[in-house]
């Protein structure tokens, strides 16, 4: 571990996109694998990370599809998931979790219970908080996505704060889920949503605004095609949750030329607010401190750009006002407190 590592790893930090399906852990991810008869060839290619990577959201179905059984491995999953993070001195993460894609398996209830009962066992143990966000799988319809928010308003819990949006964007617009954001919404839900990913249209990170209500993005990058939204969604202050492992720009940027043409470096130059993520850990082959550490290495920033990020992802939670203010102070203090490492 070198001195950036260290800083990294030390830097207190809050997780606000991260996908619990994504997060499983590989050892538990084989166990599965192997519960469900998959062969090791098979489990391995589902995880291989090529230097252009293929996207991972069709891990995300082997796991909804053929891997999960009980809500019993959502405890686990997340209790796995919240020890490790801890460990990169995440305190605070906020998880997206699609419910409907377990619905065959079990209730959004026994589901969710088992989830925060992770979130409860792993406070005990390693002092870290935790928010659940059920997302819409905009794969699936509208209709499906209203029914899962009737499931939401029906079995409320302190810490279900929200809804979010992910899976494949090009063919599911935010628009499309309207009626589920209005009625998530009108019940006191906090909105999040996936938009600007894949290189789509900043239409979409648009109407995830001004139509369905979301208070901070979750990647959002392809804003920066449209100057006027960029200015505007600056001077509101939207807290844009990037990802600097995302697939699509592995993919699709040329490799020496990744760093520099990423949206990512260009974002804070205009003005728009934002905060790294680690999105789906073992899958990206990233940690919380790596995460950091790229934002540093690979995109060049420097030390109050970091103090910035840390803040943003304060400013972008959905915690209780109060907290919020404890926490500028506490992690401000803590980051000064820090040695940045000279380069
Ligand atoms: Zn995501």
């Amino acid at each position: 571990m070198d001195a950036l590592d260290r800083f990294c790893h030390a830097l207190p930090k809050v997780e606000l996109h991260v996908h619990l399906l994504g997060a499983v852990l590989r050892p538990t991810f084989a166990e599965f694998a192997a519960r469900a008869g998959m062969g090791e060839a098979e489990t391995e290619s589902l995880y291989a990370r090529d230097a252009r990577p293929k996207g991972v959201l069709h891990i995300l179905r082997a796991l909804e599809q053929r891997l999960l059984r009980r809500p019993a491995d959502l405890h686990r999953i997340t209790y796995e998931h919240l020890a490790e993070a801890a460990s990169h001195n995440v305190r605070h993460s906020e998880i997206f979790w699609n419910p409907t894609g377990t619905a065959h398996l079990f209730s959004y209830r026994e589901g969710a219970e088992a989830i925060l009962a992770g979130f409860a066992d792993a406070a005990v143990e390693f002092g870290v908080s935790a928010l659940l966000i059920p997302a819409i799988d905009r794969e699936d319809t509208p209709e499906r996505a209203v029914e899962m928010v009737e499931w939401m308003i029906a079995h409320r819990r302190d810490a279900i704060i929200g809804l979010g949006i992910d899976y494949r964007e090009p063919d599911g617009p935010p628009e499309r889920f309207w009626k589920a954001f209005r009625m998530a919404k009108q019940a006191g839900f906090r909105i999040t949503a996936h938009a600007g990913e894949f290189g789509c249209h900043p239409r979409n990170v648009e109407t995830a605004v001004d139509l369905c209500g979301a208070e901070r993005l979750d990647h959002g990058y392809t804003v920066l095609e449209d100057p006027a939204l960029t200015r505007r969604f600056a001077e509101a202050g939207i807290v844009f949750t990037v990802v600097p492992t995302n697939s699509f720009y592995l993919r699709t940027l040329a490799p020496e030329r990744w760093a520099r043409d990423h949206p990512i470096p260009r974002m804070p130059g205009a003005g728009l607010l934002i905060h790294p993520n680690t999105d789906d850990p073992p899958l990206h082959r990233v940690t919380p401190t790596r995460c950091w550490r790229m934002m540093a290495e690979d995109f060049g920033f420097g030390r109050e750009a970091l103090r910035g990020f840390t803040l943003n992802g304060i400013a972008g939670s959905f915690l209780p006002d109060a907290a919020k203010r404890h926490l500028f102070t506490a992690y401000a203090e803590e980051f000064d407190a820090l040695e940045f490492p000279a380069a």
